[in-house]
């Protein structure tokens, strides 16, 4: 029976001002925000606006985890991204688990040619081989979060989460 940690949207804003608040402390002011497709797109948008930093960019990279998940690397099918030369760039995902993804959207930022390069994400787990810059705190379970339980739920429909009923109802009445 696998274990979850779900957090609230109320919890996850939180812990995006628990980092912007860091981040603020270090005096890292980004004037730059690139978003990991796509679980790392509401968290950007929040720092994008807290932070008031209006350049925000993508990259759509994708971790296909196989049987022989060690060996795979994720794949970048596309780098919505310009104008970071010269900028203090935060790279922004939901969260860190191998640390693959961010070291990949790390490397695609740089080749950019900008000032300084920063990752933050919400959530990391203990055993990343790459810690994020910023984070809120370590966890070691499988995180639902807000914007993604529903292709979770879709495959379980054991996890226990909020509006799971009215998912599923959907999903079986139509092409949910
Ligand atoms: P990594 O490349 O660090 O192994 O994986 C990072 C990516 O995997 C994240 O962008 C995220 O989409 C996904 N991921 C890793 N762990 C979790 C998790 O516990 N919950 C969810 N929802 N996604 C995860
Ligand atoms: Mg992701
Ligand atoms: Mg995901």
């Amino acid at each position: 029976m696998p274990e979850y940690f779900i957090p609230s949207w109320d919890e996850i804003e939180n812990d995006i001002f628990s980092i912007a608040e860091k981040l603020i402390s270090e005096s890292f002011y980004p004037n730059a925000i690139v978003a990991i497709l796509t679980g790392g797109v509401i968290p950007a948008k929040l720092f994008s606006d807290i932070l008031g930093v209006k350049n925000l960019k993508y990259v759509d990279i994708k971790f296909y985890r196989g049987v022989n998940s060690r060996e795979s690397k994720p794949v970048i099918r596309a780098i919505y991204a310009n104008d970071l030369e010269g900028k203090n760039v935060l790279i922004v995902d939901d969260v860190s688990d191998t640390g693959e993804t961010l070291e990949a959207v790390t490397n695609v930022v740089t080749m950019f040619s900008p000032i300084k390069v920063k990752t933050a994400t919400i959530y990391v787990k203990p055993w990343s081989k790459r810690f994020p810059d910023y984070y809120s705190k370590e966890v070691n379970k499988w995180i639902i979060f807000p914007w993604d339980k529903w292709d979770i739920v879709r495959e379980n429909e054991d996890v226990p989460v909020q509006n799971k009923d009215r998912f599923i109802k959907l999903m079986k009445s139509g092409k949910g």
